[in-house]
C-alpha cells in the first residue's frame, strides 16, 4: 500500500526540488511538451520547481491547454447531491466542521434524494457526485442512491470519509467513481488539521482507501489535495507520484484530479491560517496535473469564479457546473449567485453564464458527456 512508502516518496520529493539540472535536461522536458507523451515525477518536479520563470510558465500553460485540446475540446457537467450534512469531525479548515453552528445541516431520505435526482435530470446532468460529511453511513440507503442514480442511465461518483474494503463492495460497482481527496501529504500538517483518534485524523488509512476501494473492484479513482493547506508544489507532485503508482499497480488510468481550493465560509473559527494559492499557481498545478495525466478529468469547481473557472477549463479541466447546492434539498429551490452558508464559498453562477464561458474559450458544452 502507499502508506507503506510515503515518507520514502515524501523525501524523495524534498530531494528533487532541492536539485538542480543541466540545460540538456531542460530540452528533453521540452521535447515531451512538444509530443504526446504524459510527463513524469522527475520533470513535473523541475517545472514547478522552476516556476518562478516566466518562459518556463508560459510554456507549461500552453502545452496543457494543446493537451487538453488534444484530449477533447468539449466540457461536460457534474453536479454533488449533499445527502447528509452532518458530520462529526472538526477538521480546522472546514466549513462542515461540528464546531461550526451556523451553516445550515440536514440529511436526505431516499425519496427527497430521488426528487432532487429527478430535477438534476431535468437539468441535464449526466454525471452525479454523492457527498457527505463524516457520519455512519447507511449503506443500504448509499447502495440504494447509487442504483437510482446508474437505473437512470447516469454516471455515479462518491466523495465520503474513507471507507473498508468491504463497505466499497457493499454499495460500489467497478463503473462508479471514487472521488477521495487526500487534503495534503505534509504529515505535520495533517495531523494538525484534523482531529486525533478519528478516521479522518488517521494519515495511513486515508491514503490506503483508493486501494481498498480498487481492490473492492472499483476501477475509475479520482485523486487529489485542497490546495491552501500546505506549500502547493509539494503537494502536488505527491498527487502525481501517487497517481502514477496507482496506474502501475493496478493497471488503471487515473479517472480524475481534484483541484480544490480552499474557501473559507460562515462559522468556521479556525485558527489555521493555511498557505495562500494564487490564481496563477493554481492554474499551473492544474497544467502539470493535465500534462502528467492527459487523458484524466478534471472540474473547474464552483469554488472558483467565472474568470477562474474560464481559465482552468482552457488550460485543464474538462468539468464545470451551473449550479450547485451544497444542502440536502438545496435543488428544489435553485439560486443563483454566491454563498457562505455550507462546507466552503461557492458561486451557483447560472446556465447561460457558463454557457458562455465554455463558448469564449473555444470549447463545445457536452450534455452528454458522463464519467
Ligand atoms: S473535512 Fe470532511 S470530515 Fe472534516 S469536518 Fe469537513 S466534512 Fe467533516
Amino acid at each position: 500500500m502507499y502508506s507503506e512508502i510515503v515518507d520514502e516518496r515524501y523525501k524523495l520529493i524534498t530531494n528533487l526540488l532541492m536539485s538542480g539540472h543541466t540545460a540538456n535536461f531542460l530540452d528533453n522536458i521540452l521535447a515531451k511538451l512538444d509530443g504526446k507523451l504524459p510527463i513524469d515525477l522527475i520533470d513535473a518536479a523541475y517545472l514547478l520547481n522552476n516556476a518562478d520563470n516566466i518562459y518556463i510558465q508560459k510554456i507549461v500553460l500552453s502545452a496543457s491547454m494543446k493537451y487538453r485540446r488534444y484530449y477533447c475540446n468539449d466540457v461536460g457537467f457534474i453536479v454533488p447531491i449533499y445527502f447528509d450534512t452532518r458530520c462529526q469531525n472538526n477538521c480546522k479548515y472546514c466549513g462542515m466542521a461540528s464546531s461550526n453552528t451556523v451553516i445550515s445541516r440536514g440529511k436526505n431520505n431516499y425519496k427527497t434524494f430521488l426528487e432532487e435526482l429527478d430535477i438534476l435530470g431535468e437539468l441535464g446532468y449526466n454525471t452525479i457526485e454523492l457527498v457527505a460529511g463524516s457520519v455512519s453511513y447507511d449503506l443500504n440507503l448509499l447502495r440504494k442512491m447509487m442504483s437510482a442514480i446508474r437505473a437512470k442511465g447516469k454516471s455515479a461518483a462518491f466523495c465520503l470519509d474513507s471507507l473498508s474494503t468491504d463497505e466499497y463492495k457493499q454499495f460500489a460497482t467497478e463503473k462508479d467513481t471514487m472521488i477521495h481527496f487526500q487534503e495534503t501529504y505534509n504529515q505535520d500538517i495533517y495531523k494538525k488539521i484534523h482531529p486525533l483518534n478519528t478516521k479522518k485524523g488517521n494519515y495511513n488509512y486515508r491514503i490506503d482507501a483508493v486501494e481498498r476501494a480498487i481492490l473492492a473492484g472499483l476501477k475509475k479513482v479520482g485523486l487529489g489535495i485542497l490546495f491552501g493547506l500546505n506549500k502547493f508544489i509539494e503537494d502536488v507532485l505527491m498527487v502525481i507520484d501517487h497517481g502514477k503508482y496507482l496506474e502501475l499497480k493496478y493497471n488503471l488510468k487515473i479517472k480524475l484530479i481534484g483541484i480544490p481550493r480552499l474557501q473559507i465560509t460562515a462559522g468556521c473559527m479556525s485558527d489555521f491560517k493555511g498557505f495562500e494559492v494564487s490564481n496563477q499557481e493554481l492554474l499551473l498545478a492544474a497544467a502539470l496535473y493535465r500534462l502528467a495525466f492527459p487523458y484524466a478529468e478534471m472540474v473547474a469547481t464552483t469554488r472558483e469564479d467565472n474568470n477562474m473557472i474560464g481559465d482552468l477549463l482552457s488550460h485543464a479541466a474538462t468539468y464545470t457546473n451551473f449550479c450547485c447546492s451544497l444542502t440536502p434539498g438545496g435543488y428544489k429551490e435553485l439560486k443563483f449567485g454566491t454563498f457562505i452558508d455550507s462546507q466552503f464559498q461557492y458561486h451557483s453562477p447560472g446556465y447561460e453564464n457558463i454557457i458562455n464561458i465554455i463558448e469564449s474559450n473555444k470549447l463545445v458544452p457536452n450534455f452528454k458527456k458522463s464519467f
